[in-house]
């Protein structure tokens, strides 16, 4: 398993530090092969509450299919085209959803680096935090907490609140 040298696509918001770590193995399946692995990297992303630059290990597992493209015919109804007559193995079952969710690869080289893009992708913290600590910024000046503190008084109720509040009581009686 070779890992990937340079991860594209990741978005301004996270972006791999340093190389992405890929293990796993490969299982010939027969008609694909079936990739089980786990990515690990580390990730420059922006702490949610503070704004800062920060950054955050990812671990993600994955599990990719991949089919040969353009090899030898494989006896196989999935390949088959409609005028090579009735078949006589496998009953025709989602065929087209068993193509679509493989990848397909050409001669000996699987590239993973679209499914371990995909599987960090998903594994990204939504908000991620540069402590559990964090702080984060003053509302009201913007000042980072963490570093300063800025003497704003905290906001008592604001207003929209207030509104809010009014919507969660039951509606008066009509009769
Ligand atoms: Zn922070
Ligand atoms: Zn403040």
């Amino acid at each position: 398993m070779v890992p990937p040298a340079d991860l594209k696509g990741f978005g301004p918001e996270a972006r791999p530090v340093g190389s992405v770590r890929v293990r796993g193995q490969v299982t010939n399946t027969g008609d694909s092969m079936l990739v089980e692995g786990q990515a690990q990297g580390e990730f420059a992303m922006t702490c949610a509450r503070c704004l800062r630059p920060m950054r955050a290990p990812v671990t993600a597992e994955f599990q990719e299919r991949f089919r040969r493209q353009g090899a030898r015919p494989v006896d196989r109804a999935a390949d088959r085209r409609p005028e090579t007559g009735p078949e006589l193995g496998d009953p025709p079952v989602s065929l087209d959803d068993d193509q679509d969710d493989a990848r397909s690869y050409h001669g000996d080289w699987l590239n993973l680096d679209e499914a371990v893009r995909e599987a960090l992708l998903l594994h990204m913290p939504m908000k991620p935090v540069c402590a559990p600590d964090c702080r984060g910024l003053c509302p009201q000046c913007g000042t980072n907490l963490n570093e300063a503190a800025c003497g704003c008084e905290p906001e008592t109720v604001d207003p929209r609140l207030a509104v809010l509040r009014e919507w969660g009581k039951p509606p008066p009686e009509a009769d």
